[in-house]
């Protein structure tokens, strides 16, 4: 068992002491050593947050300035010996906070198993082999290997560091990434900032590589000592929220307004004081839409949950609805629109011979040397399966190349044997090459491979079937040309003779001969074309991102039809040197561009920022560490899940399960399905609400007694309404969500067609009630009665308009009647509960209702249709004139 006290001074102590002290080695733990040890240590994790139980939730819901005034309204009630109407605002009081309680707990419910499905993979060794287990399961002694972009999973050692720089602001709020260096012993007393010889848990890697050996776990990290949380503070409220509480807001102030204006006259008209004020109380309530924020949350959480289905992980709940709004969407090519499953399958020597790889590899002493460049500068590792496939782990493209050299007989142990390794430079995307140093006898060897671009700089020589010859660019560029063409990946591979092997690199890089260069094939992901075709009939334009030649990525863009013959790649030297005559130059350059080569990682964000600038709301995929600035600047980040790194996925809004670009398209269409849903939910409670309001004014214009008594408003909508609205956020798509062009980005939930439609409903609903209500008391019946009967009206007018609200486009009679279960259970179930309460005495005492004929129930049924009609009418009327300006 290693000793692990918590408060040693690991920096002071040398590199053998602490594998002693932690019982580790350079083949790490054994398995079962390692899982001794987890159930001694326990897993590495914080204890996350715990949620707020159901009772706290519950008692939240009482917080609302309406609900005080609905408690002060009981209380009034009690006090004048009301005892039914009290217990009945008492009992819905309880009604509405339950139902929101349980839908805010199942809100957070979901959020927290998301965040279950976000673990943290990482390198270790154990039983002297490298395997990628879950963060969780890491242990004190544990052998970690870190590389740019991993998050630190646990306080470490480090035994080995090249180039390694990382991002303490978690714990330090330094906000540049720190050098780390294995070889120095720190003072006990150093802190945190200053001790290079360690990397702490929560840490990002910003470059470079590591390994180190497991200090402390969980709670024994530095960050567990703080107990600090590693999730990011609670960000700003996003733009939605605000924009419809600013909106709630605006209404209700106008709805006071209003409100108090009609108890002004009904005073006036000694209607008596109490009465008012209890109606007003119930008016308002029933008229304020205080539940939209939480409606909004509902069906955000309901579109996390269908996007989970589809292969996107939600981290930020607003951005199920700002993916629906994209018009951009900046793709990387190699993994998210290709399988990043790479085969080395040509070789082009550059004295004009090409051969297919796994045919004929001819004993030829050019691919020899070849062969041994790909196998020592080289990171991952492959073997052969049973069934003749290769598996393996590390860098796609080092994988290729090693399992080329293997397919030639080449074995990497006996290179590294003969040529021990000396030092490295390890590839860097911004860098665009690697390289390695071996010692041969007395002199060196170095291999380097990259981007012929960058290679061909360092070479003075190629190699060719009669001997090294003097370079010549033009041949190696025709050769890149012909490959690239035919769509595969190039890599340069290059070699050089050095006198003493000891030296530093880069200086040495010159003087190196090309040896070739190989093609590799990247199959394209089977669902990508057929993505790429629906976001154009969505109306989104696709671009691609790309590290590699511009004649590689159109002839990949074109296979997927994002870009026609016509279309030029836009390269990375381009955009710099637009960069450097401003950002007007730079919007020049991408308005309209699909494709986009040779950019470094941090041009993407010069390209997301410029794209923004032309007013598109722009989505990003990304994976590496440098594509974290281009992710959190763009409107949507969506990260790999699968092969992103940490630094990827905590800068992004949304994960992608499976790295497919199919998914991101899945997810556009989920957002515009939960947007919609937000707009129905918004429209079925603000127009039952304005017809409640109507109702009342003409009663009040018209001198009239009030038309619904205050229990009965607040039945009406705490109640019949609620049972129904959830239904609404349930709605499936409708199918065409994907056919039409996006939102504008700046258009306001409340536009001109949700206007008509809620003025209209206001109107016809209000109308009829009220008609009927004056209708019934002129035939002589009791003012009770004609309540009774407007209530039940009232109610089968929102059992229409639920069925309104389900599409803003669809004509009702074109909607799947039984597409949505929920909705027509609430539907019946509203129905169901007035018609038990107009039979149930206790009811009919407390709500003042009483069973009507059925046909008196008909009649008023044909009054709500009225509804439908006008709802159709208004739909119709809509379209013609739409066809009518399209026409014109
Ligand atoms: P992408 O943006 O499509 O992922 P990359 O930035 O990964 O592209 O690759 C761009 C170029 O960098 C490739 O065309 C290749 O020439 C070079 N390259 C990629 N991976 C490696 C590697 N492991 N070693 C050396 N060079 C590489
Ligand atoms: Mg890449």
């Amino acid at each position: 068992m290693p000793d692990s006290n918590p408060q040693r001074q690991w920096q002071s102590l040398s590199p053998r002491e602490v594998t002693a002290l932690l019982d580790s080695s350079d083949a790490g733990l054994t398995t079962a050593e390692a899982s001794r040890r987890l159930s001694t240590y326990g897993p590495n994790a914080l204890p996350t947050p715990r949620l707020p139980g159901f009772p706290r939730l519950f008692l939240r819901q009482f917080a609302s300035p309406l609900i005080y005034v609905l408690l002060a309204a009981m209380a009034v009630s009690l006090g004048v010996g009301k005892l039914a109407d009290a217990t009945f605002i008492g009992l819905i009081l309880l009604l509405n906070a339950l139902i929101g309680a349980l839908q805010e707990y199942h809100a957070h419910r979901s959020a927290q198993a998301l965040r279950k499905l976000m673990v943290n993979r990482v390198q270790v060794v154990r039983d002297g082999e490298t395997i990628e287990i879950p963060g969780e399961e890491l242990v004190p002694g544990d052998l970690v290997l870190l590389g740019s972009g991993d998050r630190v999973p646990a306080d470490l050692y480090l035994l080995e560091a090249k180039g390694l720089e990382v991002d303490e602001s978690v714990l330090t709020g330094e906000s540049l990434p720190v050098g780390k260096d294995s070889d120095l012993l720190c003072a006990p007393d150093a802190p945190l900032a200053e001790r290079f010889n360690q990397c702490f848990a929560g840490s990002l890697v910003a470059s470079g590589r590591g390994r180190g050996v497991v200090t402390g776990t969980g709670l024994a990290t530095e960050v567990g000592k703080l107990s600090l949380s590693l999730e990011s503070a609670e960000e700003a409220k996003p733009p939605l929220f605000q924009r419809i509480e600013r909106f709630s807001k605006k209404l209700t102030i106008a709805l006071l307004v209003s409100v108090a204006l009609l108890a002004a006259i009904e005073l006036a008209r000694d209607t008596p004081p109490l009465l008012i004020f209890m109606t007003a109380v119930a008016l308002a309530v029933s008229a304020i839409p205080e539940g939209l924020p939480m409606a909004l949350t509902v069906v955000l959480s309901i579109g996390t949950r269908r996007m989970v289905r589809r292969h996107v992980i939600v981290r930020k709940l607003v951005a199920v609805e700002s993916l629906g709004s994209c018009t951009v969407i900046a793709a990387d090519k190699t993994g998210t629109l290709t399988e990043n499953r790479l085969t080395a399958s040509e070789v082009a020597l550059l004295d004009d011979r090409n051969y297919h790889i796994g045919t004929n590899h001819p004993s030829d002493e050019v691919i020899e040397r070849l062969c041994r460049v790909a196998a020592l500068c080289n990171e991952a590792e492959v073997h052969k399966t049973d069934d003749g496939q290769w598996q393996g782990s590390g860098d796609a493209v080092d994988q290729a190349l090693l399992a080329m050299a293997c397919k030639c007989g080449i074995e990497r142990g006996h290179l590294l044997a003969r040529y021990p390794l000396c030092s490295q430079i390890h590839y860097e995307p911004a860098l665009g090459y690697a390289a390695t140093l071996h010692n041969d006898g007395e002199r060196g060897l170095s291999c380097v491979k990259g981007a012929l671009e960058k290679l061909l700089p360092m070479c003075s020589s190629m190699a060719t079937a009669a001997g090294d010859v003097p370079l010549d660019n033009s041949r190696a560029l025709d050769a890149m040309k012909s490959l690239a063409e035919r769509g595969a990946r190039v890599l340069a591979l290059a070699e050089g003779k050095l006198p003493a092997s000891d030296r530093v690199f880069p200086e040495q890089l010159h003087n190196l001969c090309l040896l070739g260069l190989v093609g590799m094939v990247d199959p394209l992901r089977p669902e990508a074309a057929q993505a790429v075709s629906d976001c154009r009939t969505a109306g989104i334009h696709v671009c691609m991102l790309t590290g590699d030649h511009p004649h590689t990525a159109l002839s990949i863009a074109r296979e997927l039809k994002l870009a026609d013959r016509e279309d030029g790649a836009v390269t990375g030297m381009e955009l710099a040197r637009a960069e450097a005559q401003g950002s007007r130059a730079v919007d020049q350059l991408t308005s309209g561009t699909r494709v986009y080569a040779r950019v470094s990682p941090d041009q993407k964000l010069t390209i997301v920022q410029s794209l923004q600038r032309q007013g598109e709301f722009v989505a990003v995929t990304g994976d590496g560490v440098n594509d974290a600035p281009a992710l959190h600047s763009a409107h949507v980040g969506v990260a790999m899940g699968e092969r992103g790194t940490e630094v990827a996925k905590e800068s992004a809004d949304l994960l992608l399960t499976d790295d497919n670009f199919a998914s991101v398209v899945a997810g556009v269409e989920e957002g515009r399905i939960a947007y919609r849903n937000i707009r129905k939910v918004v429209f079925f409670l603000i127009s039952t609400g304005a017809a409640e309001i109507v109702l009342f004014v003409l009663s009040t214009a018209f001198a009239m007694p009030l038309p619904l008594t205050p229990v009965q408003l607040l039945w009406l909508n705490l109640v019949t309404n609620s049972v129904q609205s959830v239904g609404l956020a349930l709605e499936p798509g409708e199918g065409d969500e994907m056919q039409r062009p996006p939102r504008p980005p700046r258009e306001s939930l409340f536009d001109p067609l949700m206007l008509r439609r809620v003025i209209t409903s206001g109107l016809v609903m209000g109308g009829v009630a009220f008609s009927c209500f004056y209708w019934l008391l002129q035939q002589g019946w009791q003012v009770e009665q004609a309540r009774n009967s407007v209530l039940l009206l009232m109610v089968l007018f929102e059992n229409v308009q639920v069925f309104n609200s389900r599409s803003e486009v669809r004509s009702i009679f074109h909607q799947p009647f039984f597409s949505n279960p929920v909705l027509l259970l609430g539907t019946l179930a509203a129905q169901g509960l007035h018609i038990l309460s107009m039979y149930s005495p206790l009811m009919q005492g407390v709500l003042g209702v009483s069973p009507v004929s059925l046909a008196h129930w008909t009649g008023l049924l044909s009054l709500a249709m009225l509804q439908l009609l006008a709802m159709e009418l208004l739909l119709r009327i809509s379209n013609w004139r739409e066809s009518n300006t399209a026409a014109g």
